[in-house]
């Protein structure tokens, strides 16, 4: 993988970033650059702290050491970066947390009026064009319950992207989907991923990886264990942990 230029500031630099539940230390030292643009495929063992690594990533957890600095503004207790930041970066759940007593529209509408002053006819327009782009325009005004699970995933993407925010963070967007529904999620990823969104996606779907990924980055016990564009990532493994769990999942 080339290294971008050194003149190049990357968009997400977490260095030496240890956290801990308690007593329990789930991130252990991480360090990571992600270039404006670049798409990352995070894998690894249930419990390696991927979910924990994401959510820092968004301030949704405190780290208790190390810098993370998103977009050039610095995450680590200063409040005022932390809003801006998470208004500049979406993030897709596996459970879609939708919010259940709001249409679909107003699902997309909330934050750019809450939090961006926008009006309720802008962010309408904006709405309709990005649930047009994740392809359910005529589900506007229905409630989540009424939809399928890949479509209420589709929603919750085209809620984010209504933020119109620089990084997408995905946490296993596809691992609460039936089987048939895996892929229309996912091809809505990759139409983002074409389109030259940064993108850090939690996933073990390695054709995703294969298709999208830059780079793909291999956790265990709350370390970055190995990390390689996904040829060679596939192929040619060095670490015998990373060849334990691609033997477990493909
Ligand atoms: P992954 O997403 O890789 O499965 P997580 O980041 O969710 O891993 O969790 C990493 C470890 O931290 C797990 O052992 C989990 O039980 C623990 N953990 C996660 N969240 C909490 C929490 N809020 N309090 C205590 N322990 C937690
Ligand atoms: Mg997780």
């Amino acid at each position: 993988m080339d290294q971008p230029a050194a003149s190049t500031e990357p968009i997400i630099r977490v260095e030496g970033v240890e956290k801990w539940y308690g007593k329990f230390k789930v991130l252990t030292g991480i360090d990571l650059q992600v270039a404006a643009g670049e798409r990352i495929v995070i894998c690894g063992p249930s419990g390696s702290g991927k979910s924990t690594l994401i959510r820092c990533l968004n301030a949704l957890e405190a780290v208790q050491k190390g810098r993370i600095v998103v977009d050039g503004m610095e995450l680590t207790g200063n409040r005022k970066n932390i809003d801006k930041v998470r208004a500049e970066v979406g993030m897709v759940f596996q459970q879609f947390n939708l919010f259940p007593h709001l249409t679909i529209l107003q699902n997309c509408t909330l934050a750019p009026m809450r939090t961006r002053g926008v009006s309720k006819e802008e962010a309408e327009a904006t709405a309709m064009k990005y649930l047009t782009r994740v392809r359910i325009p005529e589900q506007a005004s229905k409630y989540p319950a009424q939809l399928s699970g890949g479509q209420q995933q589709r929603v919750a993407i085209a809620r984010a992207l209504c933020m119109t925010p620089r990084i997408m963070l995905f946490d296993e967007p596809t691992s609460a989907l039936d089987p048939e529904m895996v892929k229309e999620v996912l091809d809505t990823m990759i139409g983002l991923a074409e389109e030259g969104m940064t993108m850090l996606c939690v996933t073990h779907e390695m054709g995703f990886a294969r298709q999208v990924a830059d780079r793909v980055i291999f956790m265990a016990d709350g370390a970055i264990v190995e990390q390689a564009p996904p040829q060679e990532f596939f192929t040619a493994p060095k670490h015998e942990k990373t060849r334990q769990f691609l033997g477990q999942i493909l």
